[in-house]
């Protein structure tokens, strides 16, 4: 039944309307922006019919090998990204760094959208991020292929050609739309709390006393940080539901369905929402700045991928999957 009520959540969070919401940052616009770009999204989509055969294939072994390939190219080729214009005899050659192959950047410490594991949908990189990318790149008859950085890192790698798209879960922000484009939005979230079970945090308000730990760079920080409350700065989530769980901070704010994950792994933690706090976030693709080609291509798998289900599948099977244990 719990795992019911999981699923059912995370469901209707992927459909939900944004609603206008106040405090934490600036991304209140931007949600709103997106949202409305969903809806056309999601009307429009009839049109295109493209990509239904991709979405039926799970098969992880088939990329293994060109993926691979891609891994070696990508030392050499970082650096030949603009002289390959000169001579390059496809219009790809501009699109992506390597002909053929769709470069996604991630952070794989974030699930369920990007994790490692023994085997996963792209090498050993899985999640409900990895499955979209490789029907991204599917969908337009490429190969999809990883790259594991800090999120942190994401934006620069985009930007100076390491790779062609990061997706990781990445909230559309005022900030980040200057550094980079994005997709229409797959996925709504919010920023929730993780606290011990028996902790007296029922409100964003109540941290103001608390120990508050977030992770560097994401969301949840520039919420924090917004709110003005101190808090301190982990390199992965990981590491501040430990602190949280060794009782050495009262509070992880972090995305909800990561937190989710957390709660579902650790004994004795909770979760505390507050939807005055926080506002709903959307998740997009991003790609380098102009390069209106690719962003054209992943917009219109993504609109053919929320308008045939696959995305909130994905959404349910990747919590599934991950509290099944
Ligand atoms: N959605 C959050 C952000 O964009 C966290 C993303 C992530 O950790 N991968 O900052």
């Amino acid at each position: 039944m719990k795992k019911a009520t999981k699923m059912a959540a995370l469901v209707l969070a992927m459909t939900m309307t944004v609603s206008a919401l106040t405090a934490c940052g600036s991304s209140a616009d931007n949600a709103a922006d997106a949202a409305g770009v969903e809806e056309t999204a999601v009307e429009e989509t009839g049109t295109d019919g493209s990509g239904e055969d991709a979405a039926a294939d799970t098969d992880a072994a088939a990329d293994t090998d060109a993926a691979a390939d891609t891994d070696v190219a990508s030392d050499t080729a970082e650096t030949d990204a603009a002289d390959s214009d000169a001579d390059a005899e496809q219009s790809t050659g501009a699109m992506t760094k390597t002909e053929g192959v769709l470069t996604f950047g991630t952070n794989a410490e974030f699930p369920p959208f990007e994790f490692v594991a023994g085997t996963g949908v792209i090498d050993q990189y899985d999640g409900i991020d990895m499955a979209i990318a490789k029907q991204i790149a599917e969908d337009n008859g490429m190969t999809a292929a990883v790259e594991n950085m800090e999120f942190d890192s994401l934006l620069v790698a985009l930007q100076n050609g390491q790779i062609d798209a990061a997706i990781a879960g990445m909230t559309i922000t005022e900030e980040r739309k200057e550094e980079a484009d994005f997709s229409i939005p797959y996925y709504t979230a919010t920023q929730v709390m993780i606290v011990k079970e028996d902790s007296d945090i029922a409100a964003a308000a109540d941290m103001a006393d608390k120990k508050i730990c977030v992770v560097q760079g994401y969301t949840g920080e520039i919420c924090v940080n917004d709110m003005g409350y101190p808090y301190e700065a982990f390199k992965k989530g990981t590491e501040a539901v430990m602190e949280l769980a060794n009782g050495k901070c009262d509070v992880v704010v972090i995305d909800s369905a990561t937190a989710q994950k957390y709660v579902d792994e650790n004994e004795g933690l909770k979760i505390v929402e507050d939807a005055d706090a926080f506002e709903s976030e959307e998740y997009a693709v991003a790609v380098r700045k102009g390069n209106t080609e690719l962003l054209d291509m992943i917009n219109s798998a993504i609109e053919a991928k929320l308008a045939d289900g696959t995305i909130s599948e994905l959404g349910v099977q990747y919590t599934e999957e991950i509290t099944a244990e």
